[in-house]
């Protein structure tokens, strides 16, 4: 069964307020002396009152434990009752939109013949030290609700307030923002099993872009952290450290790294430096009022904008090696760097030192024509979440950074396989909740 859309929570049929024409307080004009909002003594807002019951569940036991006898509904009783909110997002029948459905689950006893008494009970994932959120189908939110609350959270970017209103106001669903906030975090642990693989197979990628950008957790300084690969979008949240981005790729990790200058990624044998970082630090030189600044900044600007149209054409054309045919050019450009190495003018000295230091690394594409000039990848990858950091002020625990980075993790990884990501994660979140395995991210489509 459908509902419409509630603009407001329905209460049951006990405590529904009298209509007005039955009301005795009502005045001749039909209007109710009643003062609005909630009048003294009438139930606020809670679980039990948000919606009446769409279907009743039950969870009879259909086997003997014991003596494995078929046992049918009469061997019944009814012990535990459980309420779920949970959302049909457009995958009913005929229905498209959002609606919400609100079902009692009894669980109980089932008496075999045999006298053995088989019980059966929500689901629920053993604890785990790290996560003091439980994950459970002992929970009033449903697994696409729960996706549906971090999708609002997290692709949307609404607070848990704006999230509450929401629900509210369209759904008709009433939740705390605890309950919200509770929401996303099991979500998070829910998908935590996903990040080992999801890391395998980037450490496995023949190219992966990585960067990162600073991440409040209750006012401490860490870092929102991306590898991005051809079918992986991973993220973490840490510190700024080299053990970090090794922990996630694998130390023998074998194909090319696109970066920044960072220096936690020069440990990185095949590395790549990204020349739109290059370009515009030659671009502020050329803005400089020192002649010399000036002067090293176009001479930057200038090889750095040739260099990038012969390697754009080379991808075009047959092989040939480029950096055969520019190696005159990079020595006399690596001379300048060098006579630049001990300039007055910081910046400039700044510059000379990088493209010294990243040689190879800022070179290497033109032997390989095909690999990316920028790491544009990566920096796409966070953009997103750097507008939901100034709008959130990043999180408030260890526990809401995991579950962020986890999160965004599958999410992203999602998207970026052309895969719906919402369905997906309910997938996952109902496994989770009975203590099954998480369902595997789905291929590329
Ligand atoms: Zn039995």
């Amino acid at each position: 069964m459908q509902r419409p859309f509630r603009r407001k929570p329905i209460r049951p049929p006990s405590q529904q307020v009298p209509a007005v024409a039955a009301c005795p307080e009502a005045t001749p004009g039909g209007k109710s002396a009643k003062k609005p909002g909630r009048q003294p003594g009438a139930p606020g807002h809670s679980r039990e009152l948000t919606l009446p019951v769409t279907e009743t569940i039950l969870h009879a036991p259909t086997q003997c434990i014991l003596c494995g006898l078929g046992l049918g509904v009469d061997a019944f009783k009814a012990g535990t009752g459980l309420y779920v909110l949970e959302l049909l997002a457009g995958d009913g029948p005929g229905l498209k939109g959002l609606a919400v459905r609100h079902d009692k689950h009894l669980y109980g006893d089932g008496t075999c013949a045999c006298g053995h008494v088989t019980r059966t009970e929500p689901g629920r994932c053993p604890d785990e030290p790290m996560w003091k959120v439980g994950l459970s189908e002992w929970s009033l939110v449903g697994p696409m609700l729960t996706s549906f609350i971090v999708f609002l959270s997290l692709r949307m970017r609404l607070s848990r307030q704006n999230t509450q209103e929401f629900l509210n106001d369209w759904l008709g669903v009433y939740l705390s923002t605890a309950t919200i906030n509770r929401c996303v975090h099991e979500a998070g642990r829910a998908v935590e099993p996903l990040e080992a693989p999801l890391a395998e197979e980037a450490g496995q990628a023949s190219l992966a872009h990585a960067d990162e950008t600073p991440w409040k957790e209750w006012g401490k300084l860490l870092w929102l952290w991306v590898i991005s690969t051809a079918t992986v979008s991973l993220y973490l949240i840490g510190y700024r450290s080299a053990e970090l981005i090794t922990n996630a790729l694998g130390e023998d990790f074998a194909g090319w790294l696109m970066t920044d200058g960072y220096k936690v990624y020069r440990q990185f044998q095949k590395r790549l430096r990204c020349w739109a970082h290059l370009l515009r630090k030659a671009k502020g030189l050329q803005e400089s009022l020192t002649g010399e600044a000036k002067q090293f900044g176009d001479e930057c600007h200038a090889l750095l904008e040739e260099l990038m149209a012969a390697v754009y054409q080379a991808r075009e054309g047959p092989p040939s090696s480029l950096a055969e045919r520019y190696r005159d050019r990079l020595e006399a450009f690596r001379l300048l760097c060098e006579r630049h190495l001990d300039s007055q003018h910081e910046k400039t000295r700044a510059l000379a030192f990088e493209f010294l230091n990243d040689w190879d690394a800022v070179w290497i594409v033109l032997s390989h024509p095909y690999l990316p000039l920028t790491n544009n990848e990566a920096e796409r990858a966070l953009r997103h979440w750097v507008i939901l950091r100034r709008i959130s002020q990043g999180t408030r625990t260890e526990q809401g950074s995991r579950a962020l980075a986890l999160l965004v993790s599958v999410i992203e990884t999602c998207r970026k396989r052309k895969q719906p990501p919402w369905p997906y994660l309910a997938k996952v979140i109902a496994e989770r909740r009975k203590g099954n395995p998480a369902p595997p991210m789905p291929a590329p489509a």
